[in-house]
């Protein structure tokens, strides 16, 4: 019915260590996002504005939602999450309501990041949108933002997957004047990546993380995580094939040749 989910802290299970590859930009966020929420005095006494939006930027799949998830986690911080499409489709013509009313609760708060997912939905570009109505969420959430600092510890996180789609005036100072790019992992980030997505995976000595890492060129994080799925779901079949033969009780591995069964299903 409503759009708004507030993440329950008991069902929070994302955590920094579940995010591969991008330990300079979640540094980066932490710094933008807890330190004006915990130390608010801070940024008074040295006379800077606190951040108050940032703009996650990057193509699909490469953990902007996993980062935002991992951050209601480890800050004690209120976290309300709201999502662009679903704003705009399921409330048309009360979007700007909706807005409102999720602004409001986040100032209820003594602190608060409020994130945005698919922000390109719901402020898309003015010069390139017709109805009165998107014209009219756009002017609706610049005013939000603008209202944000003089009442509460509110930060405003949002994620797009096409930054340019999005209206040029909210990425003005005092709005979203923050951006990181969460981009496709390099080697390294896709080993990390791998490492944890096969976390509980008894693996055969014979995997080669980095091997598959080295070959994975292009695959970005939900690649990956569906890659390691397929090679447990290689290793169920073939499970299923000793049941067969009478071999019940073997213990099970995820071995090498999983993994080149999962990459040959990609190709
Ligand atoms: P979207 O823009 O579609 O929301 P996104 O960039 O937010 O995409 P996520 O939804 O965070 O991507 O990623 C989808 C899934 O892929 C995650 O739940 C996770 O399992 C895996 N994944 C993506 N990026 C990473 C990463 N950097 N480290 C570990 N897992 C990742």
């Amino acid at each position: 019915e409503t759009s708004i989910s507030v993440v329950d802290p008991r069902n929070r299970r994302v955590s920094y260590q579940d995010v591969g590859g991008l330990s300079t930009e979640i540094a980066r966020i932490r710094e933008m996002v807890e330190l004006p929420l915990r130390r608010p005095e801070i940024f008074a006494q040295l006379g800077v504005e606190a951040p108050r939006g940032l703009l996650l930027y990057g193509p699909p799949g490469c953990g902007k939602t996993l980062i935002a998830r991992a951050i209601a986690q480890q800050t004690d911080a209120f976290f309300l999450s709201i999502n662009g499409p679903e704003v705009i489709q399921k409330h048309y013509g009360e979007s700007e309501e909706v807005l409102r009313k999720v602004f409001e609760e986040a100032q209820k708060h003594p602190a608060t990041i409020l994130f945005i997912d698919e922000i390109d939905a719901l402020v898309p570009n003015r010069e390139t949108v017709l109805g009165e109505v998107e014209k009219r969420v756009v002017g609706q959430l610049l005013a939000l933002m603008d209202g944000v600092t003089s009442r509460g510890k509110v930060v405003v996180m949002a994620a797009t997957n096409l930054p340019n789609a999005v209206d040029p005036a909210l990425r003005r100072p005092g709005r979203f004047d923050r951006e990181i790019s969460i981009n496709p992992p390099t080697k390294a980030g896709r080993r990390e990546i791998l490492d944890i997505h096969t976390r509980f995976m008894p693996l055969s000595a014979d995997v080669d993380l980095e091997r598959v890492a080295a070959v994975t060129h292009g695959f970005l994080g939900a690649d990956l995580a569906a890659l390691c799925r397929e090679a447990g779901m290689a290793s169920a079949r073939d499970s299923q094939r000793g049941d067969q033969s009478g071999d019940t009780r073997a213990p099970l591995f995820v071995t090498m040749a999983h993994f080149q069964d999962a990459l040959a299903s990609f190709r």
